[in-house]
């Protein structure tokens, strides 16, 4: 018995042979490989096996733990391995870019900005309808993250652990060309000025430390 289920448990996540691989995706039980040539391939068996053998022209595949698993298409819809309502509502999608999934909800980020939420709402962890703006997005378990173009972070849902207190917090996300050069130079990445010392970092010109 305990050699049937080592065998069953090696062959579970054979990866072995998979090639022109770009890109994978692991869920609890699965991982998922997105070829380069837009199809998926998965260790996965019955239904989500099936599921997914038969998408294509994907960009990019979204697993999280504990939900189905989301294929991003070139033309800007999804595709799913969840069924019923859950199912609709993704495949209503258009203009996607980016989508993220939690623990019973997912997000998609559209190209201008906006952010669409199906699943559990129990926190208001799927009220995004007026978010603007967004250039990323992440789905917790039960709270949803969004990544404003100017650099300050919005959130929504269960906030037991203070996991939705980003309130304050600006200057998130990648730096500019420029201003990454004056991180490497050493000097100010808000002006450019000169530090005041190789420890305190703190700017001569605008007084902002870094
Ligand atoms: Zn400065």
């Amino acid at each position: 018995m305990e050699q049937l289920l080592l065998l069953h448990l090696s062959s579970f996540n054979d990866v072995s042979g998979w090639c022109n691989i770009v890109a994978i995706s692991v869920s609890h039980y699965s991982v998922f490989g997105l070829k380069a040539d837009g199809t998926v391939v998965t260790t996965a068996s019955g239904d989500y096996q099936y599921a997914v053998l038969g998408w294509r022209d994907i960009v990019a595949i979204y697993s999280s733990s504990y939900t189905p698993v989301f294929g991003l298409k070139a033309d800007g819809t999804v595709v799913t391995t969840a069924s019923g309502d859950y199912q609709y509502a993704v495949l209503g999608w258009r203009d996607i870019v980016a989508i993220s999934a939690g623990y019973g909800h997912v997000v998609g980020l559209r190209v201008d900005g906006t952010v669409v939420a199906v699943g559990d709402n129990d926190f208001g962890q799927c009220d995004v309808s007026g978010w603007r703006d967004i250039v990323s997005i992440y789905a917790g378990k039960t709270h949803t993250v969004g990544l404003k173009a100017d650099g300050t972070v919005v959130a929504t849902g269960r906030n037991d652990s203070g996991q939705c207190n980003v309130l304050g917090w600006c200057d998130i996300g990648s730096l500019s060309e420029e201003k990454r050069l004056w991180v490497v130079q050493g000097l100010c990445r808000y002006c450019g000025g000169q530090l005041s010392g190789l420890f305190t970092k703190k700017c001569k010109t605008c007084g902002k430390p870094q």
